[in-house]
């Protein structure tokens, strides 16, 4: 089966330094196998330039968000339109950097999921307890209600792509980093598949649904989560910004 690799460059990188990690990987990328999807997501700063740079290549961009409607009064948001004309198309949405800084709230994800899809993006909607809610046992109470509430009225057909990013708060290197196991990623990915079987019919999850896993990803423990059967990929924030590590990476999945 193919898997995806989304790096999430965060505000990590200035907009030199994304140019340089770019015209690296644009190298690399030539020897990555064709059963492996790299996606890269820039800053919106860097977005154009990466785009140009990866033009010719398999790689494709995503945004770290976007806003729930197209134009109007909306200071300082940035447009599912405007990443889509750019060559944009994957939108990370619901990471939790953005609920934890920004307050965003499920309804706010619903809405540029709604976007998104109406303007042929691909969402990449992040899911994931906190440490807290994993401790008081509450890990898939909180998943479902994500779920649901995201994706609840979303109607999709076989034309659709929704990527669900599992990726529990506690694992992410910048909150925690203790990257979760590979038997608590399979056990998810079948609470995921449940709550998607409750809300769409059957025949067509497999053709619209892909799910992975975020949160400490490393060169070192990527395979245990790409040789899940039932895991797609890979989200990765901190081993995504350099261009040896990251490289190393994709060889390694
Ligand atoms: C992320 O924040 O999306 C992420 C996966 O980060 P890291 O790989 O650094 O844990």
């Amino acid at each position: 089966m193919s898997k995806i690799i989304i790096a999430n460059w965060k505000m990590y990188l200035s907009h030199e330094q994304a140019l340089s990690v770019s015209k690296a990987l644009v190298v690399f990328s030539k020897r990555v196998s064709a059963d492996k999807k790299i996606v890269i997501c820039p800053s919106y700063i860097s977005f154009k330039d990466v785009v140009d740079i990866f033009r010719d290549s398999r790689v494709s961009i995503g945004a770290q968000d976007i806003f729930w409607e197209e134009r109007g009064a909306y200071t300082g948001e940035i447009s599912a339109l405007d990443i889509k004309m750019l060559g944009g198309e994957y939108v990370l949405l619901g990471h939790s950097e953005r609920r934890k800084n920004f307050n965003e709230t499920n309804k706010m994800i619903h809405d540029k999921t709604r976007i998104c899809l109406e303007n042929g993006l691909i969402p990449v909607l992040c899911i994931g307890e906190d440490w807290e809610q994993k401790k008081n046992g509450q890990r898939d109470y909180v998943l479902i209600q994500q779920l649901n509430e995201v994706l609840e009225g979303i109607s999709v057909s076989d034309s659709n792509k929704i990527i669900i990013a599992y990726e529990p708060v506690w694992a992410i290197s910048a909150g925690g980093g203790v990257h979760a196991s590979p038997e608590e990623v399979n056990y998810v990915q079948k609470v995921i598949r449940q709550v998607l079987l409750d809300l769409y019919d059957n025949f067509i999850i497999n053709d619209v649904f892909k799910i992975i896993y975020g949160g400490s990803v490393t060169p070192e423990n990527v395979k245990e989560y790409t040789d899940i059967q039932n895991i797609s990929g890979v989200l990765v924030g901190g081993a995504s910004v350099n261009a040896d590590t990251f490289n190393k990476l994709i060889g390694a999945t």
